[in-house]
């Protein structure tokens, strides 16, 4: 019994939701964003309310604070000690972390040594847990990791085709990312079909303002398009995905403002995808508003978008001969009819059929027809609960050992 906080903590945001935990019921839920900036934003929901709030938040230890005095404000908790267990989103696990772990100054150290694999998320990732170590010493920390899922590829998988040594030496390789939520959608799927996990062929689509699509045999991840780091694989809300190497030396040596390397991957991770298409949206809602009122370059982005993610799921489903079930997640998968519709029809010589009532409805559940030879599923992922799970399994581990030394 206690409650479990899921924290997501980035470079300026910290999202978080309340668990009561082992009943999984989310207590409240809500997210900081633009900490370190002038105006900081604060919303916050439970039980129906919505609050939202503006202040200064100088850094994210000070964003802690006021996220344990709103949970006392608006009477979540009555004291900080409720909380028995925080989880963490970490990005990157590098090969050192193949499952989630509590975390101790020695696994601090190793994630922020693993920060050079993605420099943006995990310098933000350590400084939110020890924030919430120093605010909350009693409550059990554990890191889950977004690459431990995809800790099962095979080294023909992972590695790139260039000197084996950058591997060897550097740890050069593919460690994919959202590994949570694919993990989740996939062991969802197989309840849904109703047949046991480790039967199943399964390509995962994570299509959100990150995307990223995995193909899962018997429960594990056996490929996937993000790489040494997310920007790889599927054209995103701002990142490129994937394109040829040489365009990068081609750019540093040709254009003014991207002479180094470090502003140019700025430049593909924050102002490419959708947002460097269309020159005027990362986000798909505004994306459809704009190609509704017939703007060119709108309707190419999303042209663009739905033919890297058909050829990255038509490429997975050749990697693993043909797929039983193909699952849609995350903002765009989740709610986009459309970018399901036109990805299914460009897909359907593979045997995939939907329903077009179905796909309106879209929310929970299986959106094939009853003849589609592969079934097309949409399932809302939900990391949060995953990462509580992952902090109650070790709080009962915790608590098994302690009680078992106690009475021996
Ligand atoms: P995520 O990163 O998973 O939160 O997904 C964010 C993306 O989902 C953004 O591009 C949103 O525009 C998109 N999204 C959220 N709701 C909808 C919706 N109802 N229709 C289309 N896209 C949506």
């Amino acid at each position: 019994m206690g409650k479990t906080l899921s924290v997501n903590s980035g470079s300026s945001s910290l999202k978080w939701q309340l668990f009561q935990m082992p009943e999984e019921t989310v207590i409240a839920k809500g997210i900081f964003e633009r900490i370190g900036q002038e105006q900081s934003t604060m919303k916050v929901e439970f039980a129906g309310e919505k609050h939202s709030n503006e202040q200064k938040i100088i850094d994210v230890q000070q964003c802690v604070l006021l996220l344990l005095d709103t949970l006392i404000h608006y009477g979540l908790i009555n004291d900080f000690r409720e909380i028995t267990g925080v989880g963490h989103r970490v990005v990157a696990g590098g090969e050192l972390f193949k499952a989630s772990v509590i975390v101790d100054e020695k696994v601090l150290g190793e994630i922020k040594e693993l920060a050079r694999l993605a420099p943006l998320h995990n310098l933000a990732n350590p400084a939110g847990i020890e924030a919430f170590m120093k605010l909350l010493p009693q409550a059990l920390p554990v890191a889950v990791f977004d690459t431990a899922f995809h800790s099962t590829m095979s080294e023909k998988a992972f590695l790139y085709p260039i000197p084996k040594k950058y591997y060897d030496e550097y740890s050069i390789r593919k460690y994919g990312a959202h590994g949570t939520s694919h993990y989740y959608v996939s062991q969802l799927a197989a309840e849904m079909l109703n047949r046991p996990i480790d039967e199943l062929k399964l390509v995962s689509a994570h299509i959100g303002n990150g995307a990223s699509i995995t193909a899962i045999d018997g429960g594990t991840s056996v490929d996937t398009s993000m790489g040494l780091t997310p920007l790889a694989g599927v054209m995103m809300g701002t990142r490129s995905g994937d394109i040829d190497p040489s365009v990068i030396q081609y750019l540093i040596e040709n254009v003014a403002h991207l002479n180094n390397a470090a502003a140019v991957l700025d430049e593909l991770n924050n102002k490419s995808g959708i947002l460097g298409i269309s020159g005027l949206t990362s986000d798909m809602r505004d994306l459809n508003d704009a190609r509704a009122s017939g703007d060119k370059n709108a309707q190419l982005a999303y042209d663009m978008f739905i033919d890297r993610l058909k050829k990255y799921i038509a490429q997975y489903i050749g990697l693993l001969n043909g797929i039983d079930a193909l699952i849609f997640t995350a903002g765009i998968g989740e709610n986009d009819e459309a970018v399901r519709q036109d990805i299914i029809e460009g897909l359907s010589w593979f045997g995939m059929e939907i329903s077009p009532e179905l796909n309106i409805r879209g929310a929970n559940g299986i959106i094939s027809t009853a003849q589609s030879k592969v079934k097309v599923l949409v399932i809302p992922t939900n990391e949060e609960l995953v990462i509580a799970r992952e902090v109650e399994t070790f709080r009962q581990l915790w608590f098994n050992q302690t009680f078992s030394k106690g009475i021996a």
